[in-house]
Protein backbone atom coordinates (compact mmCIF):
# COMPACT_ATOMS: atom_id res chain seq x y z
CA UNK A 1 0.00 0.00 0.00
CA UNK A 2 1.29 3.50 -1.22
CA UNK A 3 2.63 5.43 2.22
CA UNK A 4 0.22 8.19 3.43
CA UNK A 5 1.19 11.42 4.40
CA UNK A 6 0.44 14.51 6.17
CA UNK A 7 -0.25 17.97 3.68
CA UNK A 8 -0.37 20.96 5.99
CA UNK A 9 -1.55 24.18 4.06
CA UNK A 10 -1.65 27.50 5.65
CA UNK A 11 -1.89 31.02 4.63
CA UNK A 12 -3.72 34.26 4.54
CA UNK A 13 -7.87 34.47 4.35
CA UNK A 14 -9.62 33.23 1.58
CA UNK A 15 -6.47 32.54 -1.08
CA UNK A 16 -8.07 29.00 -2.02
CA UNK A 17 -6.42 26.65 1.01
CA UNK A 18 -9.72 24.92 1.92
CA UNK A 19 -10.61 24.11 -1.36
CA UNK A 20 -6.81 23.13 -2.69
CA UNK A 21 -6.71 20.64 0.61
CA UNK A 22 -10.61 19.35 0.02
CA UNK A 23 -9.57 18.47 -3.13
CA UNK A 24 -6.02 16.65 -2.87
CA UNK A 25 -8.14 14.84 0.18
CA UNK A 26 -10.57 13.40 -3.06
CA UNK A 27 -8.21 12.74 -5.69
CA UNK A 28 -5.58 11.35 -2.84
CA UNK A 29 -8.47 9.36 -0.78
CA UNK A 30 -7.66 11.47 2.49
CA UNK A 31 -9.06 13.19 5.22
CA UNK A 32 -9.84 16.79 4.86
CA UNK A 33 -9.98 18.70 7.94
CA UNK A 34 -11.29 22.50 7.77
CA UNK A 35 -9.51 23.77 10.71
CA UNK A 36 -10.67 27.30 10.27
CA UNK A 37 -14.48 25.83 10.64
CA UNK A 38 -13.27 24.71 14.21
CA UNK A 39 -12.72 28.13 15.39
CA UNK A 40 -15.61 29.35 13.79
CA UNK A 41 -17.70 26.74 15.23
CA UNK A 42 -16.48 28.21 18.92
CA UNK A 43 -16.92 31.43 18.07
CA UNK A 44 -20.83 30.44 16.87
CA UNK A 45 -20.79 28.64 20.19
CA UNK A 46 -19.49 31.56 22.15
CA UNK A 47 -22.08 33.94 20.69
CA UNK A 48 -25.00 32.07 21.10
CA UNK A 49 -24.81 31.32 24.23
CA UNK A 50 -23.54 34.93 25.56
CA UNK A 51 -20.34 33.94 26.51
CA UNK A 52 -18.14 36.30 27.61
CA UNK A 53 -15.11 35.16 26.18
CA UNK A 54 -13.03 37.82 27.82
CA UNK A 55 -13.54 36.51 31.17
CA UNK A 56 -11.30 34.11 31.41
CA UNK A 57 -13.50 31.58 33.50
CA UNK A 58 -16.56 31.84 31.61
CA UNK A 59 -14.69 31.21 28.50
CA UNK A 60 -12.86 28.21 30.04
CA UNK A 61 -16.38 26.13 31.20
CA UNK A 62 -17.73 26.99 27.99
CA UNK A 63 -15.50 24.94 25.98
CA UNK A 64 -16.35 21.98 28.35
CA UNK A 65 -19.66 22.02 26.15
CA UNK A 66 -18.39 22.19 23.21
CA UNK A 67 -18.20 19.28 20.46
CA UNK A 68 -16.98 19.62 16.99
CA UNK A 69 -17.59 16.71 13.73
CA UNK A 70 -17.88 16.83 10.76
CA UNK A 71 -19.75 15.02 8.25
CA UNK A 72 -20.34 14.63 4.22
CA UNK A 73 -23.44 15.58 2.72
CA UNK A 74 -24.25 13.46 -0.14
CA UNK A 75 -26.09 16.25 -1.51
CA UNK A 76 -23.76 19.06 -1.83
CA UNK A 77 -20.57 16.67 -1.86
CA UNK A 78 -18.96 19.08 0.55
CA UNK A 79 -18.31 18.33 3.97
CA UNK A 80 -20.16 20.11 6.64
CA UNK A 81 -19.33 21.30 10.75
CA UNK A 82 -21.51 19.92 13.22
CA UNK A 83 -22.15 22.04 16.68
CA UNK A 84 -23.09 19.58 19.39
CA UNK A 85 -24.48 17.68 16.76
CA UNK A 86 -26.45 20.42 14.77
CA UNK A 87 -25.35 21.22 11.47
CA UNK A 88 -23.57 25.05 11.50
CA UNK A 89 -21.79 25.25 8.11
CA UNK A 90 -24.15 28.52 7.01
CA UNK A 91 -23.97 30.08 10.36
CA UNK A 92 -20.52 29.83 10.90
CA UNK A 93 -19.76 31.63 7.33
CA UNK A 94 -22.04 34.48 8.30
CA UNK A 95 -20.18 37.96 8.38
CA UNK A 96 -20.76 38.33 12.53
CA UNK A 97 -18.73 35.30 13.19
CA UNK A 98 -15.86 36.22 10.37
CA UNK A 99 -15.67 39.63 12.29
CA UNK A 100 -15.78 38.01 15.53
CA UNK A 101 -13.52 34.66 14.87
CA UNK A 102 -10.26 36.60 15.15
CA UNK A 103 -10.18 37.84 18.80
CA UNK A 104 -11.40 34.86 19.50
CA UNK A 105 -8.49 32.58 18.16
CA UNK A 106 -6.06 34.53 19.45
CA UNK A 107 -6.92 32.87 23.18
CA UNK A 108 -4.71 30.52 23.98
CA UNK A 109 -6.93 28.17 25.88
CA UNK A 110 -8.99 27.94 22.80
CA UNK A 111 -6.34 26.69 20.96
CA UNK A 112 -4.95 24.53 22.72
CA UNK A 113 -8.68 23.17 22.88
CA UNK A 114 -8.42 22.49 19.00
CA UNK A 115 -4.94 21.87 18.25
CA UNK A 116 -5.22 18.43 21.04
CA UNK A 117 -8.23 17.58 18.68
CA UNK A 118 -6.44 18.56 14.87
CA UNK A 119 -3.22 16.54 16.12
CA UNK A 120 -5.51 13.61 16.94
CA UNK A 121 -6.54 13.09 13.51
CA UNK A 122 -3.56 13.28 11.97
CA UNK A 123 -2.83 10.16 13.89
CA UNK A 124 -2.92 7.84 10.94
CA UNK A 125 -1.76 9.91 8.78
CA UNK A 126 -3.80 10.35 5.08
CA UNK A 127 -4.83 13.94 5.68
CA UNK A 128 -4.62 17.39 4.33
CA UNK A 129 -5.38 20.02 6.75
CA UNK A 130 -5.61 23.85 6.23
CA UNK A 131 -5.52 26.79 8.49
CA UNK A 132 -3.16 29.55 10.00
CA UNK A 133 -0.60 27.55 11.88
CA UNK A 134 -1.02 23.85 10.49
CA UNK A 135 2.73 24.04 9.44
CA UNK A 136 4.12 25.55 12.32
CA UNK A 137 2.76 24.34 15.38
CA UNK A 138 -0.27 21.26 14.55
CA UNK A 139 2.15 19.35 12.42
CA UNK A 140 5.73 20.99 13.21
CA UNK A 141 6.36 17.35 11.39
CA UNK A 142 4.18 17.28 8.48
CA UNK A 143 6.07 15.41 5.34
CA UNK A 144 4.42 18.18 3.18
CA UNK A 145 3.83 22.08 4.20
CA UNK A 146 1.97 24.25 1.77
CA UNK A 147 1.82 27.88 2.09
CA UNK A 148 -0.96 29.13 -0.57
CA UNK A 149 -0.77 33.26 -1.30
CA UNK A 150 -3.15 35.00 -3.54
CA UNK A 151 -3.18 38.99 -5.24
CA UNK A 152 -5.40 40.64 -2.42
CA UNK A 153 -7.77 42.15 -4.74
CA UNK A 154 -8.73 38.50 -6.14
CA UNK A 155 -8.70 36.97 -2.58
CA UNK A 156 -11.74 39.59 -1.59
CA UNK A 157 -13.51 39.12 -5.36
CA UNK A 158 -13.69 35.34 -5.11
CA UNK A 159 -14.69 35.63 -1.25
CA UNK A 160 -17.50 37.97 -2.32
CA UNK A 161 -18.52 35.36 -5.10
CA UNK A 162 -18.68 32.65 -2.69
CA UNK A 163 -20.48 33.95 -0.10
CA UNK A 164 -23.25 35.23 -2.75
CA UNK A 165 -23.37 31.60 -4.20
CA UNK A 166 -24.49 30.33 -0.23
CA UNK A 167 -26.95 33.17 0.37
CA UNK A 168 -24.57 34.82 2.38
CA UNK A 169 -25.32 38.99 2.40
CA UNK A 170 -22.25 41.23 2.63
CA UNK A 171 -20.83 43.97 0.39
CA UNK A 172 -17.73 43.76 -0.89
CA UNK A 173 -16.33 46.81 0.95
CA UNK A 174 -17.27 44.57 3.75
CA UNK A 175 -15.58 41.43 2.42
CA UNK A 176 -12.24 43.72 1.80
CA UNK A 177 -12.08 44.97 5.73
CA UNK A 178 -12.96 41.83 7.09
CA UNK A 179 -10.21 40.17 5.26
CA UNK A 180 -7.29 43.15 6.09
CA UNK A 181 -8.31 42.60 9.89
CA UNK A 182 -8.30 39.00 9.74
CA UNK A 183 -4.91 38.97 8.14
CA UNK A 184 -3.62 41.44 10.29
CA UNK A 185 -4.91 40.34 13.54
CA UNK A 186 -3.99 36.43 12.64
CA UNK A 187 -0.74 37.54 11.64
CA UNK A 188 0.38 39.48 14.94
CA UNK A 189 -1.39 37.45 17.69
CA UNK A 190 0.90 36.40 20.65
CA UNK A 191 -0.29 32.91 20.46
CA UNK A 192 1.18 31.22 16.81
CA UNK A 193 0.95 33.88 14.77
CA UNK A 194 0.52 33.19 10.82
CA UNK A 195 3.69 32.85 9.55
CA UNK A 196 5.51 30.78 6.58
CA UNK A 197 6.83 27.81 7.98
CA UNK A 198 10.90 27.10 6.99
CA UNK A 199 10.40 23.88 4.81
CA UNK A 200 6.86 25.19 3.56
CA UNK A 201 6.69 25.38 -0.13
CA UNK A 202 4.91 29.06 -1.15
CA UNK A 203 2.71 28.14 -3.87
CA UNK A 204 1.01 31.95 -5.26
CA UNK A 205 -2.37 30.79 -7.19
CA UNK A 206 -2.83 33.96 -8.21
CA UNK A 207 -2.51 33.35 -11.99
CA UNK A 208 -3.74 29.62 -11.68
CA UNK A 209 -6.92 28.00 -11.74
CA UNK A 210 -8.19 25.66 -9.95
CA UNK A 211 -7.53 22.42 -11.78
CA UNK A 212 -3.62 23.75 -12.23
CA UNK A 213 -3.15 24.31 -8.89
CA UNK A 214 -4.77 21.14 -7.81
CA UNK A 215 -1.88 19.55 -10.41
CA UNK A 216 0.84 21.23 -8.77
CA UNK A 217 0.10 20.54 -4.96
CA UNK A 218 -0.29 16.71 -6.47
CA UNK A 219 2.64 16.70 -7.92
CA UNK A 220 4.27 17.87 -4.85
CA UNK A 221 2.37 14.83 -2.81
CA UNK A 222 3.98 12.52 -5.43
CA UNK A 223 7.36 13.95 -5.41
CA UNK A 224 7.57 13.80 -1.38
CA UNK A 225 5.76 9.85 -1.36
CA UNK A 226 8.59 9.15 -4.00
CA UNK A 227 11.46 10.67 -1.56
CA UNK A 228 9.86 8.78 1.50
CA UNK A 229 10.28 5.34 0.20
O1 LIG B 1 -9.87 29.42 7.38
P1 LIG B 1 -10.89 30.48 7.81
O2 LIG B 1 -10.69 31.77 7.09
O3 LIG B 1 -12.28 30.00 7.79
O4 LIG B 1 -10.51 30.73 9.34
C1 LIG B 1 -11.25 31.62 10.15
C2 LIG B 1 -10.35 32.19 11.24
O5 LIG B 1 -9.99 31.15 12.15
C3 LIG B 1 -9.03 32.80 10.80
O6 LIG B 1 -9.17 34.15 10.38
C4 LIG B 1 -8.20 32.67 12.06
O7 LIG B 1 -8.49 33.72 12.96
C5 LIG B 1 -8.70 31.38 12.67
N1 LIG B 1 -7.84 30.24 12.40
C6 LIG B 1 -6.71 30.09 13.18
N2 LIG B 1 -5.94 28.97 13.03
C7 LIG B 1 -6.24 28.03 12.13
C8 LIG B 1 -7.37 28.21 11.30
C9 LIG B 1 -8.14 29.33 11.44
O8 LIG B 1 -6.40 30.93 14.02
N3 LIG B 1 -5.48 26.94 12.04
Amino acid sequence: MERKIIVAIDGHASCGKSTLARQLANKLGYTYVDSGAMYRAVTLYFLENGIDYRNKGQMISALKNINISFQYNEKTEMPETLLNGKVVEKEIRSMKISDEVSPVSAIKEVREFLVAQQQQMGNHKGLTMDGRDIGTVVFPGAELKIFLTSNESIRAERRFIELHKKGIDATLEEVIHNLESRDYEDSHRITSPLYKAGDAIELDNTNLNEAQQLEFALNLVREKIAELG
